[in-house]
């Protein structure tokens, strides 16, 4: 492999050649259209691994009919470059694959969930989505064995789905989760931000200053449950622009992503707003000691 370059792998069969000789692999699944979020997963596999794989597969399992498949952005060319200007020379492979049966061998009809994480939060607008991510990351693992894999702690729910997972599945498979990259504003970065005018992502900060408010005053009133439920409840009343609206928001067990338990160690307050017709998620993670 060229020192500078990056290696595009189009196919299964080129993937299972190469990986006969690399070993020590670090996979970070996306959907392309790399920002910087993505790029400090990208950043962080290549400290901690050898070798370092990037899926980009805008899966299709994982969008319901009325949601943004066909429209979501494909950027190949401009995601290599980015991918080229972090590899700064190390190990790295791009598997973009040509055609969806790359992923999925025609007539491949299995699909996975893992139940006690579904029925709440970005599951309830979303009724299929985390069994397509579940699938599909089932289908890179099987065919990558990567030593570990990295995904981002802004898809809270998706991290804990393909913990359960990969425990049951993979238990070698180290999964790290990755801080949320945020721009200087707060607004959390994601590919879906692009579809938001200026006055949009002014709406949008809503969410990351309602959660950091919570934040602050969850510090005062846990552990007495009755009070964060009350958090809650004060929040989502907040006047706001006529143009979002809450989807869910949140305070729950981290672990469990159930209620909130005097056992409870860590808590996550999720929230998702919709502003206009664009779907923002973000989350803030608090641990009981601090
Ligand atoms: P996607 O391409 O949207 O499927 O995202 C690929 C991975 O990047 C997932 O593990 C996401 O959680 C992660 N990711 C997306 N946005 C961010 C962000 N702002 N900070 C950290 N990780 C992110």
């Amino acid at each position: 492999m060229d020192r500078q370059m990056v290696q595009l792998i189009t196919s299964a069969n080129e993937l299972t050649a190469i990986l006969e000789n690399i070993s020590s692999i670090g996979l970070v699944p996306t959907m392309g259209n790399l920002h910087k979020g993505h790029l400090s997963l990208i950043k962080k596999s290549i400290s901690e691994n050898k070798n370092t794989i990037i899926s980009i597969f805008v899966n299709p399992k994982q969008f319901s009919p009325n949601e943004d498949f066909t429209e979501y952005p494909r950027t190949l060319e401009q995601d290599l470059s980015k991918i080229k200007n972090t590899s700064k020379g190390k190990n790295v492979y791009v598997f973009s694959p040509k055609s969806i049966e790359e992923v999925y061998p025609p007539n491949f009809s299995t699909t996975l969930r893992v139940p006690s994480f579904e029925n709440k939060l970005c599951a309830i607008s979303r009724p299929n989505h985390f069994e397509g991510v579940c699938t599909v990351i089932y289908r890179l693992f099987t065919l990558i064995k990567p030593n570990q894999a990295y995904f981002g702690q802004k898809d809270f729910q998706q991290l804990c789905i393909i913990k359960a997972m990969s425990k049951d599945l993979f238990p070698k498979i180290k999964i790290i989760g990755v801080p949320i990259y945020r721009d200087s504003n707060g607004l959390a970065l994601s590919s879906r931000n692009k579809y938001l005018s200026i006055n949009e992502k002014k709406d949008a900060l809503h969410l990351f200053k309602t959660l950091k408010n919570m934040a602050e005053q969850m510090k005062m009133c846990w552990p007495n449950i009755k009070k964060l439920s009350q958090l809650t409840t004060d929040a989502k009343n907040l006047p706001i622009a006529t143009n979002i609206r809450w989807d869910y928001l949140s305070i729950i067990d981290a672990n469990t992503l159930e209620q909130v338990r005097d056992t409870s160690t860590q808590v996550i307050i999720a929230g998702s707003l919709y502003v206009n017709k664009i779907r923002l998620i973000d989350n803030i993670l608090i641990n009981k000691e601090s």
